[in-house]
């Protein structure tokens, strides 16, 4: 592995930043005011922040020139989210469109479709959701039950669809359903494209650990999505599902430059309590410092393998999985530095970080269930990097959701 950059991607790390400065809403590197009081305000905001970012050709550098794209490779879109992240800009409000929905249609879509969706999906003029889930098909994806059943010129979608994030603010939702209650259960499934403001589309906003209510249940009844809005063959469902998930995988340059960020951070707060005084708080701190590091050296690997044309495969998910434990251990780390301010919240008086430790820690809950739980990541670990004996309860390959 080669890590010295090339005079192109220095090029266009120096383009990158040098846009961002003159562009960036707040002052570089300091990012957003610590919150938005309300949820809608924040998306609203980051839609206007998104088209500024797409109107410069920041978002979806990967994608085709066609599409509004800049046709560039995956270590130029490393260095792009890099850089994004280290001027702390807001994450793409319309982030599933971009890194889910988008890469999906840019593979098993009509040109149509791509023609309609594409261009609206860069600028968050259309925002996306992905209906995957459901209240008993999380990690075992195949047991989709949303039903799509024929109708004249498409399929009408009835079912229950849970943990849907942005829902609420979603124009369109890529939908798992099934459309041959008879065939094998990996077989019956086909991928819709769901209007989310269309008749029988009910989203529901579900209150996360954070008090924020990010994500949704989603009832669908008797939906009607046109024959335009299958993508892919129908009943080859699960075939485009796990190309929409092979985007959760593999890099996250974001993850990493907020890491080396709260590390940072972390190193300041233990300074200013004393913290290296005590030897146990010590050694964990240099522990986080080394764990941070590690989970960059585990980014530049993968990042080789896509700059050398191959997938992430299942090495993707020990970095998925080394970045939901290292993320948890660094803010319990917080939280025993904070000592008897822990259990504060914000507004709250002697509280160093206003209460952003406590947020984080509770968000980064989530990162061991979200994109396939740790369980799941290690069940591929084992049995697709190292070879393990399978599951006795998997029938077939892939059976769990990634
Ligand atoms: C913040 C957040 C946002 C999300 N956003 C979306 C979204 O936008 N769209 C969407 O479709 N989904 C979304 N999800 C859902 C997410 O993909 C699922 O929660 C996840 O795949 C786990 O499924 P589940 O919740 O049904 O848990 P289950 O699959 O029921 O798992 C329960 C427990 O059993 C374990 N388990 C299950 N199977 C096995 C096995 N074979 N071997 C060992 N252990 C196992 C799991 O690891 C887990 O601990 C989101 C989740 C979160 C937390």
């Amino acid at each position: 592995m080669d890590l010295a950059p090339s005079t192109s991607d220095e090029a266009l790390r120096t383009e990158v930043r040098s846009w961002l400065h003159a562009h960036l809403p707040w002052e570089y590197g300091v990012g957003l005011p610590p919150r938005f009081d309300d949820l809608a305000d924040e998306v609203a905001f980051g839609r206007r922040w998104q088209a500024e970012l797409a109107g410069g050709g920041w978002v979806g550098v990967t994608w085709p020139e066609r599409y509004g794209g800049r046709g560039l490779g995956a270590a130029a879109n490393f260095i792009v989210q890099e850089e994004l992240a280290r001027a702390r800009a807001p994450e793409l409000v319309g982030r599933i469109g971009v890194n889910l929905a988008g890469p999906t249609l840019l593979v098993h879509g009509t040109d149509q479709q791509k023609d309609e969706l594409l261009p609206a999906i860069r600028a968050a003029d259309r925002l996306w959701c992905q209906l995957f889930s459901e209240p008993d098909a999380g990690s075992d994806l195949a047991s989709v039950r949303t039903a799509a059943r024929r109708a004249d010129g498409g399929f009408v979608v009835t079912g229950r669809k849970v943990w849907t994030s942005y829902a609420q603010f979603a124009d369109w939702g890529l939908c798992l359903a099934r459309t041959d209650p008879d065939a094998p259960r990996h077989r019956g499934l086909s991928m819709l494209i769901v209007d989310m403001h269309g008749p029988g589309v009910e989203v529901r906003p579900l209150v996360q650990l954070t008090g924020e209510a990010e994500f949704n249940e989603v009832v669908l009844d008797e939906t009607f999505v046109p024959d335009s809005g299958v993508v892919g063959e129908p009943g080859r469902g699960w075939q485009v599902a796990g190309s929409t998930l092979s985007h959760e995988r593999g890099v996250n340059p974001r993850q990493l430059v907020i890491h080396l960020q709260h590390l940072d951070e972390l190193l300041r707060l233990a300074r200013d309590a004393g913290a290296f005084d005590d030897d146990r708080l010590a050694a964990r701190l240099a522990q986080a410092y080394v764990e941070v590091r590690i989970f960059q050296l585990h980014n530049w690997r993968s990042l080789s393998r896509l700059e050398h044309g191959r997938e992430p495969g299942p090495e993707g998910s020990i970095l998925k999985l080394y970045w939901s434990e290292m993320s948890k251990r660094l803010h319990v780390l917080a939280l025993d530095i904070l000592g008897a301010a822990a259990p504060l919240w914000r507004d709250a008086a002697h509280n160093p970080g206003g209460g952003s430790w406590q947020r984080a820690w509770l968000y980064y809950q989530a990162a061991s269930i979200f994109a396939g739980t740790n369980e799941i990541q290690r069940n591929v670990v084992g049995e697709r990097v190292l070879g393990l004996p399978r599951e006795p309860a998997r029938e077939e390959a892939g059976s769990a959701r990634r």
